[in-house]
């Protein structure tokens, strides 16, 4: 409620809704002169006035006290609280809610986040517009909004991207203003101010982050430690199964059995199956699917698998990262068909495909190629009533097509295109994770 609120600068309580002005920042020197002035002032009234005008109370700060420290500078941004529970939580999500109410269009809203399909990693909304959502990760999986800032890798050229969404927000938060009243002069909006300097000098926001539990933090060194020590216990486990694998698989090459070799890995692939059969015939499936058209003329020996395993480096910091695609008629009892980018020799911007169902066929030389049975989605003309940056709306034709797993590159998520009045029309979610986020180019 001060007049000057901000820790880290003088920035007047009416204009902390401006993003793109820059404010004097707080040193030690200076607010160590107005503390000292206001002892000197020659009554109450003077005194009270000065401190209200740099937002102080008369108190001496402990910290100005230490050498090389500047406590203006140790605040830092905070994602959870300025962004999650924050700008979001606390002021645009209820907005939102609110006009949607006015327009009639709240169950609606409810209904297509219910109606929204699974994907590992995400919290699902049966009741999105009548729970009451308290914790910050709610709001994030909602709306995954402030993904640039939380990039836990950041280059000079994102830096300067986020700085461009950060102008747009602002005009954004102006337009807001004008059609529905809404202020935006409070503290973590402000933030945003700071949040390219904290930036450079204190690295990007997940070191800098309350996410964990503010309780958490002395918990982390020992987890850490002992996760270590999993992972080389697991390491050695996964070497001695593979070291008998290998023996076994050399005594009785022939009978060997997809079901009983788990979800191993091959070095030289990014990619292995999961919730395999065992080796069947072509026939076999072709029954079993008799009726659908796609699975017409099948001729090999073939092992079906109902879930993907595909490994790829995130653009976000080149680490490796691993998407759990399911391809199953009955996932936890509902059919489950998930969406797979493709590296495919044509133009198309982002090639997605539906996986309909996943095979290892053995050709007569005894080569196994792991092959999936797909729909390439096309381009869709269908546009929504809002369009945003990078939209993209997908078709599915009634045809299929076979493609080598080994062209996969990782998996997509997708939305019904509600309201599209079409079964058939998706589009890409790149917001579902950064690594997607920076490959839809946004
Ligand atoms: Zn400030």
């Amino acid at each position: 409620m001060a007049n000057f609120p901000c820790p880290c600068c003088l920035v007047p309580q009416e204009e902390l809704h401006s993003l793109s002005k820059e404010f004097t920042l707080r040193t030690t020197a200076t607010m160590k002169q107005v503390y000292e002035n206001a002892l000197v002032a020659r009554n109450k009234t003077e005194q009270e006035n000065l401190l209200k005008s740099f937002g102080l109370h008369l108190t001496e700060n402990f910290f100005w006290s230490l050498s090389h420290l500047d406590p203006y500078r140790s605040y830092t941004y905070d994602v959870l609280h300025c962004d999650d529970l924050g700008k979001w939580g606390k002021h645009l999500y209820p907005l939102l809610l609110q006009v949607l109410q006015e327009r009639g269009y709240k169950g609606r809203f409810a209904q297509n986040m219910a109606s929204m399909p699974p994907w590992s990693g995400l919290k699902h909304f049966p009741h999105v517009t009548t729970s009451d959502y308290t914790d910050g990760q709610s709001y994030y999986d909602i709306l995954k909004y402030r993904l640039m800032a939380g990039l836990h890798c950041t280059t000079e050229e994102r830096i300067s991207r986020l700085n461009g969404y950060i102008k747009k927000y602002e005009c954004f938060c102006m337009k807001i203003t004008k059609e529905h009243g809404k202020k935006f002069d409070f503290p973590k909006q402000h933030a945003c101010v700071h949040l390219i300097d904290d930036l450079r000098e204190k690295g990007t926001t997940n070191h800098h982050t309350t996410r964990l539990g503010e309780g958490f933090h002395q918990e982390l060194a020992r987890i850490d430690e002992n996760q270590e020590a999993i992972a080389l216990i697991q390491m050695r486990v996964d070497q001695s199964d593979r070291a008998r694998r290998a023996l076994a698989e050399e005594q009785s090459s022939e009978t060997s059995d997809p079901t009983d070799e788990g979800n191993e890995f091959d070095p030289d692939q990014h990619w292995s199956c999961g919730s395999s059969t065992k080796w069947t015939t072509s026939r076999v499936i072709e029954d079993e699917m008799k009726g659908d058209r796609r699975y017409d003329k099948f001729d090999a020996k073939i092992c079906w698998h109902h879930c993907l395993y595909l490994t790829y480096q995130s653009l976000e910091d080149w680490t490796e990262r691993r998407d759990i695609l399911q391809c199953n008629r009955s996932f936890h009892g509902h059919l489950r068909h998930d969406f797979v980018l493709v590296n495919t020799t044509d133009s198309t911007d982002l090639p997605c495909a539906h996986l309909y169902d996943l095979f290892t066929c053995k050709s007569l030389d005894g080569k196994k190629h792991d092959i999936a049975l797909v729909s390439m989605l096309k381009h869709s003309s269908w546009k929504p009533n809002t369009l945003w940056d990078g939209c993209r709306v997908y078709e599915e034709p009634k045809e299929s097509q076979l493609v080598f797993m080994k062209y996969f590159i990782r998996g997509a998520y997708m939305s019904p295109g509600f309201d599209s009045g079409k079964q058939n029309v998706t589009y890409l979610v790149d917001t579902s994770d950064y690594d997607m986020f920076l490959r839809a180019r946004n």
